[in-house]
């Protein structure tokens, strides 16, 4: 099928995103992605949303397809994982302070409060307490530099309240410490490492607009491209800028091995780092030799002098599988959490899932490295759960729906009496469970803001979620 230029410049929407909260791809609720997963009629869908949609579906496949492969996504997800079980028990040791009236408010986000001494804190709350009344907080450590501390292995803290809470709410702040490392962008490389993940799952996209709809879908999402998302073509603009036009494969080759390197603390082991010093090299050579695509990875840890990328993979596989174990552990240690039971699924299928793409790649690294080939084995590879997302504003009505393909994941009844949802959750075969990648989504974001993001950021469900929690607990919105 081919798109007709023009259409749907004005009106295309946002189709999807890839939030790494959610361990799986993110859609934006469309008339052309519920027509694509047989929601409702095709009808109404341009040829142009129709083709946007196919695209954009590969586009987020290939960044979940990135987080699983690359050793920072497990050391993310790990980090993410330790900082949510301190959460739970900082939670849980907080409703029980406040159940016995020993504190009567939360402050967050608690990374904040953590930074500000004593007289900070008091300074805040006078004006407060003469509003309110009497303000009983538990106790926070003050750790002025708790953004650059190195996160540590965490524990499930002591039984006992005050202790409980206070040794939950430090293991939540070095666990958000470690989540920074890992996530922390340099910003001296003239691109981004965003740039780069976004620059593999573009060539990606392209690749099917051309493979499935023809040259004209490629000239619009490029041209599209380039005049509204930048970031989607800067790290290929550097490839062709330094190591000259050496071909599609070797530029998507080049990115997906920059996204693939050693994690370790310091910011050489980024991908905008490792990406930026091989165009680097690339140009002082002149261009590389030929070469098949099964040596690039040696080549180009060759090239820069990086530790073995691909044992890199396989040690953070490794090390996903140790994490399995202790968290298994700990689930074993503390029966009657739930939501620790849904984390040892996840990663378990998480670890099932690297496994398998791990070992897709050793055996075939062109079927990873290169965009047609990639396409045209993608089957081979672990499938992500799907979720459609919509804002509060255009909350969908569910009774048309069709409620076996897809499942509320937040939804309330409105006015009307009916039920509308932001978020369904799309019921088809996966390789990780879509309802336990919603169920962590949720506290993910619960977590974030906790730790850093601070109640106005909270959206209805995680709002409701709580006030359950804290039915009594005033929640202290601490701002710079
Ligand atoms: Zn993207």
């Amino acid at each position: 099928m081919t798109v007709e230029p023009d259409l749907g410049e004005e009106s295309a929407p946002h189709f999807g995103s890839f939030d790494g909260r959610f361990i799986g791809v993110t859609l934006n609720l469309s008339p052309a992605s519920e027509a694509a997963f047989g929601l409702t009629a095709a009808d109404n869908v341009s040829k142009f949303e129709e083709a946007a949609f196919a695209t954009v579906l590969s586009h987020e496949v290939r960044h979940f397809h990135d987080f699983l492969i690359s050793p920072r996504g497990s050391v993310v997800l790990r980090r993410r994982i330790s900082e949510a079980i301190n959460c739970l028990s900082l939670l849980v040791h907080a409703r029980r302070l406040a159940a016995a009236k020993a504190i009567n408010a939360l402050p967050v986000p608690l990374g904040r409060w953590a930074a500000m001494d004593a007289a900070a804190r008091d300074e805040y709350l006078k004006p407060l307490i003469q509003l309110v009344g009497p303000l009983a907080l538990p106790d926070i450590p003050f750790l002025p530099q708790a953004g650059r501390l190195t996160a540590r292995p965490s524990n499930l803290p002591e039984q006992s309240d005050a202790t409980g809470f206070t040794s939950a709410a430090t293991a939540s702040l070095l666990c958000r410490a470690g989540l920074h490392h890992a996530l922390w962008e340099a910003d001296d490389w003239p691109i981004s490492s965003q740039d780069v993940r976004e620059g593999i799952a573009f060539t990606i996209q392209r690749q099917e607009a051309w493979s499935a709809f023809g040259e004209e879908a490629y000239a619009v999402l490029t041209d599209r491209v380039a005049s509204h998302s930048p970031s989607y073509l800067r790290a290929y603009d550097l490839w062709v800028f330094l190591a000259r036009d050496l071909g599609t494969d070797l530029a998507c080759g080049a990115m997906t091995w920059a996204n693939m390197g050693a994690y370790f603390e310091g910011e050489e082991s980024s991908p905008a780092a490792r990406f930026s010093k091989l165009c680097i090299a690339v140009k002082r050579l002149g261009g590389l030799p030929s070469m098949a695509p099964s040596d690039w990875v040696a080549v180009f840890d060759l090239l820069i002098n990086a530790e073995d990328t691909a044992a890199a993979v396989d040690t953070q596989l490794q090390e996903d599988k140790i994490f399995l174990t202790s968290l298994m552990k700990k689930r074993d240690d503390n029966g009657g959490y739930p939501l620790l039971g849904e984390m040892v699924k996840l990663f378990s299928q998480f670890v099932d899932a690297k496994q398998k793409i791990v070992a897709n790649f050793l055996n075939d690294p062109a079927s990873y490295l290169c965009p047609l080939p990639y396409l045209e084995s993608v089957d081979r590879l672990p499938t992500p759960p799907i979720r459609l997302i919509t804002t509060p504003g255009n909350a969908v009505d569910v009774g048309p729906l069709n409620k076996a393909a897809l499942s509320v994941q937040h939804g309330w009844t409105n006015a009307e009496g009916d039920i509308v949802a932001t978020e369904l959750l799309l019921l088809r075969a996966s390789d990780i469970d879509p309802h336990c990648a919603g169920v962590l989504s949720d506290f993910f974001r619960i977590s974030d803001i906790l730790m850093d993001e601070g109640v106005r950021d909270l959206d209805e469900g995680a709002l409701r979620s709580l006030r359950e929690v804290f039915p009594s607990v005033r929640l202290l919105n601490v701002i710079d």
